[in-house]
């Protein structure tokens, strides 16, 4: 059978699903889904090559709820846990990152303390890439390639921090779809109020022309401000 590479693929990116066991971040609520709606995602996805599912904040959830329904549908997924809140209340610690790599997950990073990269106080930024990678490589003995930029927050600063650490894909959350085969690439955030009409719309619709201008023109500015 010949293996075809879509143009076009959907990613996906859960936060927290069900109850945390940790007090929210300010804005984080409104992120978590619902055991149901996790399912009712993951299910949707099943079969259909051109969807990817990332799992950012390394939640204590990703463990414990979403690998084995992952597993119990046959699911891949790549996990970006913050390096310097493992094994937090409420977070995956590194057995956990370990369990996810040997179930076959993929591991990358989220940074170390859930900053804004755009706002990183002097220091901060090689505790944020260099030290976080150091810390998931060894765990996972293997280098960190991909990065999910927290809060999606990212300028050409940003951009050329994650050039120069080597990095080899960058996950941003600015909707839409993404090309297979790009550097930057677009995700699509799961959110407390989604139903299966946003479902739908995610993975099946093509957004509007306009929708997709208005897309276009502001991952344009966000490459590009400094
Ligand atoms: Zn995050």
């Amino acid at each position: 059978m010949q293996v075809v590479t879509p143009a076009s693929v959907v990613i996906l990116n859960v936060h927290g699903i069900g109850e945390p066991s940790r007090e929210f971040e300010p804005n984080e609520q409104a992120t978590w889904v619902t055991v149901e709606q996790f399912e009712q995602v993951i299910d949707a996805v099943v079969g259909r090559e051109n969807v990817r599912i990332t799992f950012d904040d390394g939640n204590a959830s990703d463990v414990e709820i979403a690998l084995p329904r992952l597993l119990e549908r046959g699911l891949r997924a790549e996990f970006f846990p913050l390096a310097g809140r493992l094994g937090e209340p409420g977070r995956v610690d590194r057995d956990g990152v370990r369990e996810l790599l040997r179930a076959g997950m993929s591991i990358g990073s989220h940074g170390w303390a859930h900053r804004d990269w755009r706002r990183l106080q002097a220091g901060h930024a090689e505790e944020e890439i260099i030290e976080a990678h150091r810390v998931l490589r060894e765990i996972s003995g293997h280098p960190v390639t991909a990065v999910a930029i927290p809060f999606g927050s990212y300028d050409r600063h940003v951009l050329r921090r994650l050039r120069s650490a080597q990095v080899q894909r960058v996950y941003t959350s600015d909707g839409g779809r993404a090309r297979p085969g790009a550097w930057l690439q677009p995700r699509n955030s799961l959110h407390h109020d989604m139903d299966a009409d946003w479902i739908r719309k995610v993975l099946h619709g093509s957004p509007s022309l306009p929708a997709r201008a208005r897309m276009f023109a502001a991952r344009t500015v966000k490459r590009f401000r400094g």
